[in-house]
C-alpha cells in the first residue's frame, strides 16, 4: 500500500518529518510531493524544488529511513483545481491513500474517491513553515524546527541571507 503526503516543504521541518514516520509505520511506501515547484525566491517560497528535493531526502538519511520506501515529486500547481488531482496521478505512482491537514487538498482528493487522512499536527504553533521563515527572518532561533542535516543544507545555499534579502527587496516594492 502508498500513501501520499503534499506540502510546499518551505522548508521542511520536524512537523513534517513526523507525518512521514507516521505514514510508513502503517503503510510500506510514501510519496512525497513538493508542491508548488515553480515557487522560489520570495519570502514565502524561499527555496527551489530541487534544494527541497535536497532537503527532504538528506533528513530521511539521517533518519535512517530507505530510499526504497519513498519517493520525492515535485509537482507545478495549475490554474484549474478540479484537475488537480488527474495532474498529480499523471506525475505520481499509483497510491490509495492521501495525507493532508489542507482543507482545498482533502477535498480535491475526495472528490475523486481517495482515502483522505488528516495526521495529528505536533506543535504546530512552532513547527510550521511560516515559523521557521519568521525566526530566520528575525534573527531568532530557528535550527531546532528542523532537521540537522536540512539545517546544513540552509547553510549550503546561504538560505538565511537569500530570504532577507528578499524581504528587503519585498519591502522597497511596497
Ligand atoms: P505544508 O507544507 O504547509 O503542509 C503539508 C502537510 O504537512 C500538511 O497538510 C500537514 O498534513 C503536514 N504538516 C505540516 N505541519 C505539520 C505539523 N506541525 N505537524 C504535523 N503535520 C504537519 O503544505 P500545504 O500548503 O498543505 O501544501 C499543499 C500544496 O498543494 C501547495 O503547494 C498547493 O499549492 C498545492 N495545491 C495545488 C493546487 C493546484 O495547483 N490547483 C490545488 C491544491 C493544492
Amino acid at each position: 500500500m502508498r500513501g501520499l503526503l503534499v506540502g510546499r516543504m518551505q522548508p521542511f521541518h520536524l512537523g513534517h518529518l513526523q507525518v512521514i514516520k507516521n505514514i510508513l509505520d502503517i503503510l510500506e511506501e510514501v510519496i512525497i510531493v513538493i508542491g508548488s515547484s515553480q515557487l522560489s525566491h520570495t519570502t514565502n517560497d524561499p527555496f527551489t524544488a530541487g534544494e527541497r528535493v535536497m532537503m527532504v531526502t538528506k533528513a530521511l538519511a539521517e533518519n535512517g529511513i530507505r530510499a526504497s520506501r519513498y519517493y520525492i515529486i515535485p509537482v507545478q500547481d495549475i490554474e484549474c483545481n478540479s484537475l488537480w488531482v488527474a495532474h498529480m496521478e499523471m506525475l505520481t505512482p499509483p497510491f490509495e491513500h492521501v495525507y493532508s491537514g489542507n482543507p482545498l487538498v482533502q477535498r480535491l482528493f475526495t472528490e475523486k474517491g481517495y482515502d483522505v487522512t488528516e495526521p495529528p499536527l505536533f506543535n504546530r504553533k512552532i513547527y510550521s513553515g511560516t515559523e521557521v521563515r519568521r525566526r530566520m527572518l528575525n534573527d531568532e532561533e530557528w535550527e531546532s524546527l528542523i532537521p540537522e542535516s536540512v539545517v546544513k543544507v540552509i547553510g549550503e545555499i546561504d538560505g538565511i541571507s537569500r530570504i532577507k534579502q528578499l524581504a528587503r527587496k519585498e519591502v522597497s516594492e511596497v
